[in-house]
């Protein structure tokens, strides 16, 4: 019951699969982001991302779901990181997950105080975690919804940064990735993620 990358349609074709060949552009980014709504541990890519906490010795949430998929060999690893400041991102191998590698990053702790600070921190856990994928010449990425459990971040802020920072990255690093996806859980991630995307990657 895992999801090949080849299962999961790229934003151009979420909606309609009858787009007309001549007239997609070749370079648009649309082609390289995917809205998944499930549970990103049963993700057969190369890496996902998990909102992790500073003492990478996993949590509730996601980062539970990821070290229970996982299995111990996984927190063994994590346990010799020594920890993860707020806006980095260190990786790991999968152990027993179909993806590859988990890259561990720390998002900011928003509850009730979204100020510059929680903002620049939560984009750079997207920065972070895109220059291991670069690094390590991983070619799909998952992301979860950093921040907007436990740590309270507002989701409608959050999915704006997530998509406005992966954009960017994008736009300079086209070529060095296949897809990345972001992995929604809770339906109203859904629609937020579904109403903005169109507006970050146009399916032209
Ligand atoms: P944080 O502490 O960074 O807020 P959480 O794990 O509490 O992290 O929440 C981040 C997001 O991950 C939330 O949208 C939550 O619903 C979602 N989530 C929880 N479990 C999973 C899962 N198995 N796969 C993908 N997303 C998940």
């Amino acid at each position: 019951n895992y999801v090949a990358l080849d299962k999961i349609p790229t934003w151009r074709h979420h909606h309609s699969r009858e787009s007309d060949e001549e007239e997609e552009n070749p370079v648009s980014l649309c082609d390289k982001v995917s809205l998944y709504k499930g549970d990103i541990t049963i993700l057969e890519v190369d890496a996902i991302v998990n909102a992790a906490n500073s003492s990478l010795l996993g949590g509730g949430g996601v980062d539970g779901c990821i070290h229970r998929a996982a299995g111990h060999y996984l927190y063994e690893e994590c346990h010799s990181l020594n920890g993860c400041e707020t806006g980095k991102a260190k990786i790991t191998c999968g152990y027993d997950l179909p993806a590859k590698y988990v890259i561990h990053t720390v998002g900011p702790i928003a509850r009730g105080n979204v100020g510059m600070v929680q903002k620049a921190d939560l984009a750079s856990c997207y920065k972070s975690s895109l220059k291991l994928v670069k690094d390590y010449s991983l070619r799909s990425v998952a992301f979860p919804c950093i921040s907007t459990g436990i740590y309270g971040f507002p989701n409608e802020p959050a999915a704006d940064i997530a998509l406005n920072t992966v954009r960017d990255w994008l736009e300079e690093n086209r070529d060095k990735i296949d897809r990345i996806i972001f992995c929604v859980f809770l339906e109203n991630d859904y629609g937020i993620y579904n109403r903005k995307m169109s507006d970050y990657f146009p399916p032209d």
